[in-house]
């Protein structure tokens, strides 16, 4: 539940709502450690101009490197060139809830608001 999670359940007005998370770990064709990190579902935020819940769909799959150092993290940044790659830094304790919460967070909307939000301006109310 996105309840237990204490950032993102700032972020929500629903915290009951459930998020589907998938963290893999692998390897790439060269032997670095990567974790591909899914979550999908949908929760409820405030719309910024109306006030009222916004259903707001949450689809992120991202790869991240991992590297054991902040040092190793720039020359993989740099090696990769690659602005969608993340590469984190990782010890063996490793927070993974902590991991998937940024990766959720990061896919929300700044500012969500909805789609035909009744106090947009120009809109009809
Ligand atoms: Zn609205």
């Amino acid at each position: 539940m996105v309840g237990d999670f204490e950032r993102l359940a700032q972020e929500f007005v629903n915290p009951e709502a459930m998020l589907q998370f998938r963290v893999c770990g692998g390897q790439d064709a060269r032997g670095r450690p990567q974790l591909r990190c899914s979550v999908k579902g949908s929760v409820e935020m405030q719309c910024q101009r109306c006030l009222q819940p916004v259903r707001v769909a949450v689809d992120s799959d991202r790869l991240l490197y991992l590297a054991a150092s902040e040092a190793e993290a720039d020359r993989l940044e740099t090696a990769l060139a690659d602005e969608d790659i993340e590469v984190i830094v990782a010890d063996l304790d490793l927070d993974l809830a902590g991991v998937v919460e940024d990766e959720v967070l990061l896919s929300l909307p700044i500012v969500p608001v909805h789609a035909n939000c009744s106090m947009a301006p120009g809109a009809d109310a």
